[in-house]
């Protein structure tokens, strides 16, 4: 810490952490040490530097969130300009300038006639928001019973007890009582692991025609919405085939059921757009949930933009003196929302929507290169967002807890390298700053294919593989 100037102590602060602190996914086995997780102490761009002096490339972009990249003078001054100018006001009875100026900015940029923005503290509490705005709704309208909310296994929503419950992730569920009642998982549109000899074409209408037949079981007067990723981040990148979100919307009007695109991860320029419902998977949802990237990380903040058509239905002379009761104390926080302004300003300055789209590709091209390596068994993504999948044994139909063990062993020499990959299961994950450059990402790939390469040679030698 000495080089940043601050009084603290890195063994101090371990040690700390190790007595006080409770992370979120803790092992609860490892509880009182440091569970292996590093102590970051500085960041710069693409870059974060821990307590050991050493500089990594920030691959996962925190957590699919520094949008921006670390260390922004102009946020960082809006954040402590908006604080001295007015910290807080309660946005249960008064409005402020930040979050009326970015309602107006997201509002312009998201698609169709989604106009209006309700702000929440963060991924978690949106998406919550969006779901008991689809309760609050079918009350409104007179309709108790049609409050299903449908959506996939491998999906992640959140942490509050209703998101939880929509959160299809096995590994999140073990051990918590989860609200259940009305939640309805179907498959994920996992096409690596699609069932065998299956064409894509087949596995889509598989995959629709599932959701069609549970709307008809739940009883399409008992169906409020439906929650989806346009991609599942957090589930392994799985990106649908073509035409499946539109398909879905297709029914979803069909049977009067709200369409929630969560775009936590997707949204603001990680798919080269401020949003990737419409430009990239051809859908104008009626609620788009959106938190991280909003603000590239710096503070929280998260929220919903929803369709004008839908509102109308429960607004004005359709109230029936309703009030939207859901809210935060700090909806719509003055700094936060500053903070948002002046990493908009920087997104559009510096067009990074454009450079998204313009080095997308190549990003892409490399990762899929990694999926040549014997023990890759699928590389995929889009945008910004990518992984590599570890599969030792081609013939199993599922990732298996040595795939995982390799990916550990991969990430760890990542680290070693100067790279963070996040390991999700058996895969590595990458979804860096939109700032990155060509010569980075080469780093970047550099470091992982080493990794996995030496990995390979490991296995092999330990006559494990
Ligand atoms: N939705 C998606 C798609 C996410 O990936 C996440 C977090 O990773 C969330 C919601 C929850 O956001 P938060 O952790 O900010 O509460």
């Amino acid at each position: 810490y000495a080089e940043t100037g601050s009084q603290w102590n890195v063994a101090e602060l371990e040690d700390a952490a190790h007595r006080h602190l409770i992370s979120p996914a803790e092992e609860m086995s490892k509880l009182g040490t440091s569970g292996g997780r590093p102590l970051f102490t500085s960041a710069d761009g693409i870059y974060i530097r821990d307590s050991h002096g050493r500089t990594l490339i920030d691959g996962p972009g925190g957590m699919w969130c520094t949008q921006v990249g670390y260390n922004s003078q102009p946020i960082a001054d809006a954040i402590a300009a908006q604080a001295l100018r007015i910290c807080y006001n309660s946005p249960w009875y008064s409005i402020n300038g930040p979050a009326s100026e970015l309602a107006r900015r997201i509002a312009a940029f998201a698609p169709g006639d989604l106009d209006h923005v309700f702000f929440t503290t963060g991924g978690s509490s949106a998406v919550d928001s969006a779901l008991r705005f689809m309760q609050f709704y079918n009350n409104v309208l007179g309709r108790p019973d049609k409050k299903a909310i449908i959506c996939r296994i491998d999906g992640y929503h959140g942490s509050t007890h209703l998101t939880a419950a929509c959160s299809g992730r096995a590994g999140n569920r073990p051990n918590f009582d989860l609200a259940l009642d009305n939640v309805s998982f179907i498959s994920a549109p996992n096409v690596f692991r699609r069932p065998r000899g299956m064409s894509e074409e087949a596995f889509l209408d598989m995959l629709v025609a599932e959701f069609e037949e549970r709307v008809e079981t739940l009883g399409p007067e008992n169906v409020g919405a439906f929650l989806a990723e346009p991609l599942l981040a957090s589930g392994g990148i799985l990106i649908p085939p073509k035409g499946y979100h539109r398909r879905i919307l297709e029914i979803c009007r069909r049977h009067d059921i709200l369409y929630i695109s969560d775009e936590v991860v997707t949204g603001f320029g990680r798919c080269g757009h401020w949003f990737a419902s419409e430009e990239v998977f051809d859908i104008v949802p009626d609620i788009i949930t959106f938190a991280k990237g909003v603000t590239s990380g710096y503070v929280p903040l998260g929220g919903f933009v929803i369709s004008d058509a839908v509102l109308a239905r429960v607004s004005g002379e359709n109230a029936r003196g309703s009030f939207y009761t859901n809210g935060y104390t700090y909806s719509g926080h003055p700094v936060s929302c500053a903070a948002a302004l002046a990493n908009i300003d920087i997104i559009e300055e510096k067009g990074l929507l454009a450079h998204v789209r313009e080095i997308a590709p190549y990003f892409q091209e490399e990762i899929r290169k990694l999926g040549e390596l014997p023990l890759i068994g699928d590389a995929r993504g889009t945008g910004l967002v990518a992984c590599v999948e570890c599969v030792t044994d081609p013939d199993a139909e599922e990732a298996t807890d040595f795939d995982k063990e390799v990916a550990l062993r991969v990430d760890r020499y990542c680290y070693e390298g100067g790279l963070i990959v996040r390991p999700i299961g058996s895969m590595c994950v990458l979804s860096p700053a939109l700032i990155i450059t060509r010569e980075q990402i080469d780093d970047m790939m550099a470091i992982l294919r080493g990794s996995i390469v030496r990995v390979q040679d490991e296995l092999k030698a330990e006559g494990r593989w």
